[in-house]
Parts: C-alpha cells; sequence; structure tokens
C-alpha cells in the first residue's frame, strides 16, 4: 500500500483506521484495489483509480460520520443501508457496513444482513475480487484471502466462488468475461462450464442491468477483447440474437479510439456495435435493454443515416448539398457512419462533415443585415440561408463578399 498508493489517500486510509480504533470497529480495504495493489498496477499510483471500497464490521455509516465530525473529510452521502461516502482532495471514498446476501430466486435482487468480513467476501463475484486488507493497527497491511484470490491471481484465473454464482446473478457472466479480458487471464474450467450453463440466466436480470454492465465493457481499454469473447461464448446471441462481435467490431472500435476521447468512447461505441441491425430489431434492442432518450437518437439515427448513404456516394456533390443531407443526423451517427462505411467516397463526405461543413458560420448577423436594409422576419431568414449556402460553397469567402451578395439579394426583392 506504502508504494503504490497516493500519499494523500493512504493519509485519509490511516486517519480512518486509527477512528476505527477508537470506536473498537474494525475496517478493511476490500474489493479491485486490493486486487489492482496485488497486480502493482501502475495506474494506483498515479492515483487515476478513485475507486476505493472500504468494508467495516460494525456500523460504517457512523464511522463515516465519525471521521466527517473531526473536520478530516467530508460526508457526501449516506443511506439506510450502511453505505457512507467520503470526500478528501482529490479522492473519495466509499464505506459499507459488512453485509450477508441471501437470493430468494435467481435474478432477483439480494436480501442483505449485517454481518462479519467473511459473509462480505463470500457474497462477491470472483476470487480475485474477494480479498481484504486489514486497516486495523495490530494487523494494519495484512491481506485476508479466505478464497485463495491471491494463487489465481498468480495463476491468471477467474473464478467464481458457489456454483450458484452466476444463476444468482447473471450479470457476472458480464463481469467475468470483463475481467478476464482486461487482465489476460482465462475462465477456470468449472467457472467456465458454469458460465455456459448461466447463459439462459441473463432472462431473469433487468434491461437496465445489462445496459450497465455493456457500459462498464464499453469502459475498458479494448472492450473489443470482451465483445469477441462474449460472442463466443453465445452470451451475445443471448442479449439480442443480432448482437455480433466478428473482427469488424475490432476494426471499428479500434477506428473510434483514434477519433473520440475516452469519455466520448462509449456511446459511440453502442451506437457501432448495433450497425447491423435492421430498424425494428434496434426498436427492441433499446426497449430490452431501457437505452436513455439521448443515446437511443443517436443509435436510430445511425441505422437511419446508414440506410440513406447511397445519397452520398456521387463524386459530384456540392459541399452545401452534403451539408443539407447531414444537417439533422445526430453527430455520434455520423461519426458511427464514417467509422463504418465501406465507400471511400463516402467517408470523404462524412468526414468533410464533421471536421469543416458543421462549422462553416455567416459573418454577418441579424443586425448587420439590418442595417443593411434587410427585414427581419422571412426575408432574413432566406437571405442567411443563401449566405450560408454561399459560405459552404466556397462562393463567398469574406464578410466584405457577404456584404456584398446581401446587397444584390435585397436589391432583387
Ligand atoms: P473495476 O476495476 O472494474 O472498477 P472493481 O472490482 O472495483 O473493478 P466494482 O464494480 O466497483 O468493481 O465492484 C466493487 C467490488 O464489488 C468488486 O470487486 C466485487 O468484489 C464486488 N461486486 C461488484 N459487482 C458484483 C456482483 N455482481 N456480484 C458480486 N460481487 C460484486
Amino acid at each position: 500500500m506504502e508504494q503504490h498508493l497516493p500519499r494523500q489517500l493512504l493519509e485519509l486510509i490511516k486517519y480512518i483506521s486509527e477512528q476505527a480504533v477508537r470506536h473498537e470497529q474494525r475496517v478493511y480495504l476490500v474489493g479491485g484495489i486490493v486486487r489492482d495493489l496485488l497486480l502493482e498496477d501502475p495506474s494506483l499510483r498515479s492515483g487515476l483509480r478513485f475507486d476505493v471500497d472500504l468494508v467495516v464490521e460494525g456500523d460504517a455509516v457512523r464511522l463515516a460520520q465519525q471521521v466527517a465530525d473531526t473536520g478530516q473529510a467530508k460526508l457526501l452521502a449516506h443511506h439506510r443501508f450502511g453505505t457512507a461516502k467520503l470526500s478528501y482532495g482529490d479522492f473519495t471514498l466509499d464505506m459499507a457496513t459488512a453485509r450477508k446476501e441471501t437470493y430468494a430466486r435467481p435474478g432477483a435482487l439480494p436480501a442483505v444482513t449485517p454481518g462479519t468480513l467473511k459473509d462480505d467476501l463470500i457474497r462477491r463475484d470472483f476470487s480475485i475480487n474477494a480479498m481484504a486488507i486489514s486497516l486495523s493497527s495490530h494487523d494494519y497491511g495484512e491481506l485476508v484471502d479466505p478464497h485463495q484470490g491471491k494463487t489465481d491471481l498468480e495463476r491468471h484465473l477467474i473464478r467464481v466462488l458457489r456454483t450458484e454464482s452466476f444463476s444468482d446473478d447473471a450479470t457476472r457472466i458480464l463481469r467475468a468475461v470483463r475481467y478476464e479480458q482486461r487482465l489476460g487471464f482465462e475462465l477456470e474450467t468449472q467457472t467456465a462450464r458454469l458460465l455456459k450453463r448461466g447463459t439462459a440466466m441473463l432472462d431473469t436480470i433487468s434491461g437496465d442491468r445489462i445496459r450497465h454492465e455493456l457500459e462498464l465493457v464499453f469502459g475498458e481499454e479494448q472492450p473489443e477483447l470482451a465483445i469477441r469473447r462474449l460472442a463466443k461464448l453465445g452470451v451475445l446471441h443471448r442479449i439480442s440474437p443480432f448482437l455480433k462481435g466478428d473482427g469488424s467490431i475490432a476494426e471499428r472500435f479500434g477506428k473510434a479510439r483514434r477519433l473520440k476521447r475516452p469519455t466520448q468512447l462509449p456511446s459511440l461505441y453502442f451506437c457501432l456495435f448495433i450497425y447491423a441491425f435492421g430498424e425494428s430489431e434496434l426498436g427492441q434492442f433499446l426497449g430490452h435493454l431501457n437505452m436513455p432518450a439521448k443515446l437511443s437518437h443517436a443509435m436510430r439515427d445511425t441505422l437511419r443515416l446508414k440506410n440513406t448513404l447511397w445519397l452520398l456516394d456521387r463524386s459530384s456533390l456540392k459541399p452545401s448539398e452534403v451539408y443539407y443531407l447531414l444537417q439533422e443526423y445526430d453527430t455520434l451517427a455520423i461519426e458511427a457512419n464514417a467509422i463504418a462505411s465501406e465507400s471511400s467516397m463516402v467517408h470523404r463526405y462524412l468526414q468533410l462533415f464533421l471536421t469543416k461543413l458543421r462549422y462553416v458560420r455567416t459573418s454577418l448577423n441579424g443586425e448587420e443585415l439590418k442595417r443593411l436594409g434587410i427585414s427581419a422576419g422571412p426575408e432574413m431568414g432566406k437571405v442567411l440561408q443563401i449566405l450560408h449556402k454561399a459560405r459552404l460553397d466556397g462562393e463567398v469567402n469574406t464578410k466584405a463578399d457577404e456584404k456584398k451578395l446581401a446587397l444584390s439579394l435585397s436589391l432583387e426583392s
């Protein structure tokens, strides 16, 4: 921890640990951060990974409140279910009361009661995510690893803790593949068998939860690896029979990364993910996954534009014609089509729109046109449109050119 965690975060963790001792509670670092510490993941040191989870044997909300009362950190939120969020400098930290979970039926959300650290670790998805590091002063830094997660890290294996793991919560199917591909690991033999048998259980979980897991996949550095693997395992087909994970996805996702900043990539990946769909198949998919309205709109536009691309497959189009064909579409849809289109001519037009045409503006504004004697209302609208078109086509290049054209138009009318 000393070697891999940023100083500020260590200070906060130590402070919480002191408070815990004072109030006779035990605190542990848990989950992904423990896994990444053991992997000596360099992104920890840089502080890029802000996801820090603590488990408290006792009462996490009370402990978080006690820490906040001393003024060392700020309590951002707390919940009835024993979870609290603290912030300190650049970091936020999630604290949760150790919990025990039981599943009434597959796919249902679990019933939760307070428990011990051991209860809290056994409810977790995979052995490599079910380790903890003690933060109590008498055994500070000691690894708690009841499910041999460290051995699995060394053997590069993703292993579930219980045979019912995937049927209790089928989101773990997507999570298993995400970690497997991110870390370059393999599904342990029995886990792979259980996963394949469990794919039907994807039908038991809500579309929202599937969408959330896909969003996490699309947050990975190379999501196409997980997508290809999910396709091979028959998981994609279970989510929608029209989803494909073939080579074209890898090629398109790679191009997307050259085009977009990381925070904007997941939405573009979604548009590329459904590129082979028909419009009615997309409708079903969006409904099933309860996609947010803005992204649904971009995905629908992606297919609408795909079906109109032939209009752009002509060498003689003027820039203004390209502009009027494309202006009504969501930018994401244009980007997705620029990536996926096989015609170099279409690609060139889409790129021209994205890099240039969509930014073209007239220099003259309404006030200036009024001063030239053009009255506000439909006449001005028409003049502005003609000026904009002339700008797009390079027929006017300066404000003076625009003035001349505007005056000639007002003389005509
Ligand atoms: P990442 O690097 O992807 O953020 P993480 O391990 O921090 O990994 P989170 O999704 O933040 O992942 O979850 C935190 C921890 O909660 C996991 O390490 C795992 O122990 C547990 N967890 C999350 N989702 C599940 C689940 N569906 N079933 C069981 N345990 C889960």
